[in-house]
């Protein structure tokens, strides 16, 4: 019998609100104050433990109690009494034992891999087909309402050594957005940016000012309408010399298929939170890259530990070029809640090799920040 084939007996979730520093604001809401995250424990038999991140956005992906919920009542009986190794089988269940909830997937998958590897002594990479690159380029956003604030966080992002931006727009006027591309062009001449509008525009506006902003030539130019508005998409990606990304138009890979099959985009923001876990992550970059479009490594309002669970996705997902964007534990969060720091040097996420995830949450924060979770 391998040790993998020990059952699985523990299975503990806690919403936790977590403090943050600034406000962000992007084109279909905002977030201030606290940023609401789900954390799955798993132990198993033998008494090793795995940990789980769900990052819920209820404009986005849905709601933290939403995902608290799938979890705790929907997918804990799929769960225990099976064995580590079952994680296919057990994936395979989750997919449709509740609608949507793939934060709650995410967590699921990210603490079967991080138990795997707590079991076996192999990071969790190794489960997912291998390492293909050690560092992945960092992305911050610029989100703040306050671009004085803003202007300061750019000065600290220079000084680390971050090459990547991404400017959160369409959340106030075209003014707005054009003032700050204006400014970072002239004053931060080393960055690469990047523009998410989050669905932020309006059908009947977006054909000037994602035209306008194409003069910038940004490195893409992502989501600018509703997610379910495909015949936009295409019509909008037709006009411009810039890449179109697709975020919230593609969650799993159902819709990678039918945005490729549309011509919607150019290229597609990958996320685990979306795709309901990193195997459906993969997934989705996969089918991109056989339609010859890119892929980037998106995240949500996460802490640390949900980090580190798409860091390993991308390790091991050859076809995500454009970085990733694992900012809010170094540059969003009061106090993130991993034991150690999530990794980053010179501008570049560093991707673990030891055991698991790599890190796993302290429990006096967990206790600090929950909301709701076992006593
Ligand atoms: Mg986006």
């Amino acid at each position: 019998m391998s040790e993998l084939d020990q059952k699985i007996t523990g299975f503990d979730v806690w919403h936790l609100a977590l403090p943050v520093t600034s406000r962000r604001d992007h084109g279909i809401g905002t977030v201030e104050d606290t940023c609401e995250i789900v954390v799955l424990r798993l132990t198993a038999e033998g008494g090793a433990q795995g940990w789980g991140e769900g990052s819920p956005w209820s404009v986005f992906t849905g709601s933290p109690e939403a995902s608290f919920a799938a979890l705790d009542r929907y997918l804990r009986p799929l769960v225990l009494g099976r064995r580590v190794s079952d994680r296919a089988a057990i994936m395979a269940d989750a997919l449709y034992a509740v609608a949507h909830a793939t934060e709650a997937k995410a967590a699921l998958e990210s603490a079967l891999l991080d138990l795997s590897g707590q079991i076996t002594g192999l990071p969790a990479h190794a489960f997912l087909g291998g390492k293909c690159r050690d560092r992945i380029p960092l992305s911050v956003s610029i989100a703040n309402p306050d671009f004085e604030q803003d202007r300061a966080l750019l000065d600290r992002l220079v000084e680390d050594g971050i090459g990547l931006i991404k400017l959160k727009a369409g959340f106030r006027d075209h003014a707005f957005d054009i003032m700050r591309l204006e400014q970072i062009a002239r004053d931060y001449p080393s960055l690469s940016v990047r523009v998410d509008y989050n669905q932020g525009l309006a059908p009947d506006e977006a054909p000037a000012r994602v035209t306008d902003v194409a003069q910038f030539k940004p490195d893409f130019i992502e989501q600018p309408v509703r997610a379910h508005h495909f015949g936009l998409m295409r019509t909008l990606r037709g006009m411009i010399d810039v890449p179109l990304l697709a975020d919230e138009s593609v969650f799993g890979p159902e819709d990678m298929m039918r945005a490729t099959a549309e011509g919607i985009c150019d290229g597609v923001s990958v996320k685990i939170m979306k795709s309901g876990g990193l195997s459906r992550a993969q997934q989705v970059a996969a089918i991109a890259a056989a339609n010859g479009l890119t892929a980037y490594g998106g995240d949500m309002f996460e802490s640390g530990l949900a980090h580190l669970a798409g860091a390993h996705m991308i390790a091991a997902t050859p076809a995500i070029t454009l970085g990733c964007e694992f900012y809010q534990a170094s540059y969003f969060l009061a106090e993130d809640i991993l034991d150690m720091p999530f990794q980053v040097d010179a501008g570049q996420v560093i991707v673990p090799d030891t055991p698991g995830l790599g890190a796993r949450p302290d429990m006096g924060r967990i206790a600090r920040y929950a909301q709701a979770g076992p006593a």
